[in-house]
């Protein structure tokens, strides 16, 4: 899968997702990112990608045209037209099972906004899907860009180093994950639960799936049926 990020902070979102998991999965081919700077594609003089708005107010806009123009080179240079998201607060909130559909598409490119966001007729003219991180705003969309990014990323096959890593997790199927516990078996007088020594994989199963029952009813009850 091919990941296209536009944006006014491409270091900063290089710098994301070249680290660990998703650094190591591009590494070795497994997803491409690439994040290209707008400012390339504003052709006035001061390259300028904001103006202020009509109808008055304190803030700046995103232009449409420089943003039009970097996504249609996107499009020319790679032969085809990816699906075009625009992280905003506006947007339908991301969850897991929108992740899961965009991981199985070839191609997506993510818009970044900043200021008050982006021209309306860009928007109408561009762009798919608008995608928020949840009920508040950020002052731009590189965070919100990372977590999309990072998150449908980790769904491609050979980014994890196993499907199980995925699937078993928090949200796959609807529930959270039950606990976890690591070496030493006993911490400041605290023991593992003593099936997850026992070696007995049903029991161990039969557990994990009672505690991941509880944890969700505990701390998430909206997301039982
Ligand atoms: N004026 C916009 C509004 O009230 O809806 C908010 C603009 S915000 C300050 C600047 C940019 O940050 C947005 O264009 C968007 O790309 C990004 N952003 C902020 N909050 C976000 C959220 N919750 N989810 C996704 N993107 C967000």
């Amino acid at each position: 899968m091919r990941i296209d990020i536009i944006t006014l902070f491409p270091e900063m979102c290089e710098a994301v997702m070249s680290e660990s998991i998703i650094g190591r999965a591009r590494k070795k081919g497994a997803v491409e990112i690439e994040c290209h700077q707008l400012r390339d594609y504003a052709f006035d003089k001061h390259k300028r990608v904001d103006d202020s708005t009509y109808g008055g107010g304190m803030g700046m806009l995103m232009k449409a045209e420089p943003i039009a123009l970097c996504f249609e080179d996107i499009c020319q240079k790679f032969d085809k037209r990816p699906h075009f998201i625009y992280m905003s607060p506006k947007g339908k909130t991301l969850n897991q099972q929108r992740i899961k559909e965009l991981a199985e598409l070839d191609s997506i490119c993510i818009l970044c906004g900043h200021y008050e966001g982006v021209d309306q007729r860009l928007i109408d003219e561009f762009i798919d899907e608008e995608i928020s991180i949840g009920d508040y705003v950020l002052t731009g969309g590189e965070l919100p860009a990372l977590v999309l990014a990072d998150s449908v990323s980790r769904m491609i096959p050979g980014v994890l180093s196993d499907d199980i890593c995925f699937s078993d997790e928090s949200h796959f199927d609807g529930l959270l994950e039950y606990p976890q516990y690591t070496k030493p078996a006993v911490w400041r007088g605290k023991e593992v639960p003593e099936v997850l020594l026992s070696g007995h994989h049903a029991n161990i199963e039969k557990w994990r799936r009672e505690k991941s029952l509880e944890e969700t009813r505990k701390k998430r009850p909206e997301l039982l049926p």
